[in-house]
């Protein structure tokens, strides 16, 4: 499937909310934040995500957008960016009563494939216990659901 372009694609601006799990084993999508749209270099920001009314015990992550082929999750000195936001979203699930050691961030972007392959959406995760040496070894995490195959 062709990625989408402009407003309607995951390359124009971040996007990104909590993902809940539902009593019925459901999962749900909090609110949506927007951020501004990326600058150059691909760099953007959501700012802090809602829960929507939500309780914080029942988050198992949160899914967000970067710039074509940035599935890294970002740093900052400050302890901030994706990294921080995993860290500080363990302690408040965690403080919470919820499964904090098992929350994940989902990062979407769009591939950076050769010329004569077309690019598709990917999602990559991370998780408290990955998330270091994914980023020391500059390497993107585990795809979710690679090529469309059913999830094992
Ligand atoms: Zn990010």
């Amino acid at each position: 499937m062709a990625a989408l372009q402009g407003e309607d694609g995951l390359n124009y601006r971040e996007r990104g909310a909590y993902l809940f799990l539902n009593p019925d084993g459901t999962v749900s999508l909090g609110p949506v934040k927007e951020g501004d749209p990326f600058v150059s270099g691909g760099v953007g920001s959501t700012g802090d995500l809602s829960y929507g009314g939500r309780d914080p015990a029942m988050i198992i992550g949160s899914v967000h957008t970067h710039s074509v082929g940035n599935f890294l999750p970002s740093t900052a000195p400050n302890g901030g960016g994706d990294r921080g936001h995993l860290h500080s979203m363990v302690a408040t699930v965690s403080a919470a009563g919820g499964n904090g050691a098992d929350v994940r961030i989902y990062i979407a972007a769009q591939t950076t494939p050769p010329a004569d392959v077309d690019a598709y959406n990917a999602i990559h995760y991370y998780d408290a216990d990955t998330i270091e040496g994914d980023i020391q070894a500059n390497q993107p995490s585990i795809e979710v659901d690679p090529n469309g195959q059913a999830c094992p």
